[in-house]
């Protein structure tokens, strides 16, 4: 490919296509999703999963789609059988109808969207292609129909958007514009950005500490030295909302914001259950004890590489204690009061944002829509 030649071809808008070369990806479910649920739960209601309520019929069922946290939602195929074909890759890499997620930094490239929010400004796979011939710094996401999608990380001082990609958009923190961005873009890009961090913290092999090379179009890292092969990581995280009687609690450490209270959060350990972690962390930290636990919903979290599990527990205690360490302050919350804190309408105390999981398990409690 002559760079001399190259252009800023750009995907990702919604102008009429006199050219050709201008085109979006359809909105579509993600392939995995069965006709059923997804006749009961039409695309239209997976965008705005944050408000979803859980269907009585999947009460104890970890639903696929009917409810979405930010960052879930991914739409893209992940064609894994394509991963280990590099001449089909690189086929689809130099092909004029490939599109690329480009991110600096953590910071996906975005543009203003059609309805005053944000959307992804896809680039041209062959430009992404040209920005990293060596295959270090991208990934093959996907495909969306008959269209490859890929993501290259152009992570490094200078904003790219003052060079190469002069004019295509601008790169936004993925954190800040989630509830700006259309739930399918939140998730590709949260796809991407985990993938890169993960990149970023193993381009040595942590069994020899050689060098190593990416390989099965990003998925993969193997070294040479060793023969080892590295693959992405994700650390399970268990996030839930104490009750007991009509009253929820949440805790709130001292780095936080002032005000902030938010759910009870820590990391599972091996040799864990994920309901052992949750009544291990509720002790150890707010000195609760809990009688049963509930799965709600679970969340991608790519800060760098979580995956945060929903929970509800109830709890024998009336009182709790934080720790000191981990939480400096626990509050009990009446479903009222609890409804007033997601309105931002209590004196003096907020919590994170609906784009959050804490949110929405407050939220579920509050509203006694509990799976
Ligand atoms: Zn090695």
């Amino acid at each position: 490919m002559e760079t001399a030649t190259r252009s800023v071809t750009r995907y990702g808008c919604f102008l009429p296509d006199l050219t050709g070369l201008a085109r979006r990806p359809p909105a579509i479910s993600a392939p995995y999703i069965a006709a059923e649920r997804r006749r009961r739960n039409p695309p239209g209601s997976v965008a705005r999963g944050h408000d979803a309520q859980v269907s009585a019929a999947y009460s104890f069922a970890m639903a696929l789609h009917l409810f979405l946290n930010t960052f879930a939602g991914n739409p893209l195929d992940r064609a894994s059988e394509h991963r280990i074909e590099p001449e089909w890759l690189a086929r689809r890499l130099a092909s004029d109808d490939g599109l690329a997620v480009a991110l600096w930094n953590g910071r996906p490239l975005v543009e203003d969207g059609p309805d005053g929010g944000l959307q992804l400004a896809y680039l041209s796979a062959r430009l992404a292609g040209e920005l990293d011939p060596t295959w270090e710094r991208l990934l093959f996401l996907g495909m969306r129909d008959e269209t490859a999608v890929f993501a290259v990380d152009l992570e490094g001082q200078a904003d790219p958007t003052a060079s190469a990609l002069q004019g295509l958009g601008r790169f936004e923190d993925l954190r800040l514009i989630a509830l700006d961005l259309p739930q399918a873009d939140a998730a590709i890009a949260s796809t991407a950005k985990g993938m890169f961090e993960w990149r970023r913290r193993h381009r040595r092999c942590a069994a020899c500490g050689e060098p190593t090379r990416p390989a099965d179009g990003g998925w993969k890292r193997v070294c040479e030295a060793c023969d080892a092969e590295h693959f992405p990581r994700t650390d399970p995280v268990v996030i839930m909302l104490p009750h007991h009687g009509d009253r929820c609690m949440l805790g709130r450490q001292e780095s936080w914001p002032k005000g902030m209270f938010s759910a009870l959060a820590g990391f599972l350990e091996p040799g864990e259950a994920i309901e052992e972690a949750c009544a291990r962390e509720l002790l150890e930290e707010a000195g609760l004890h809990a009688l049963n636990v509930r799965y709600h919903s679970s969340q991608p979290w790519p800060y760098p590489s979580s995956l945060m599990i929903g929970l509800i527990a109830e709890v024998e205690d009336e009182e709790g204690r934080p720790d000191q360490t981990e939480l400096s302050e626990v509050r009990w919350f009446t479903r009222e009061e609890a409804q007033a804190l997601l309105a931002g309408e209590l004196d003096g105390v907020f919590c994170p944002p609906r784009s959050a999981i804490a949110h929405q398990l407050i939220k579920a409690w509050a509203e006694e829509a509990l799976p």
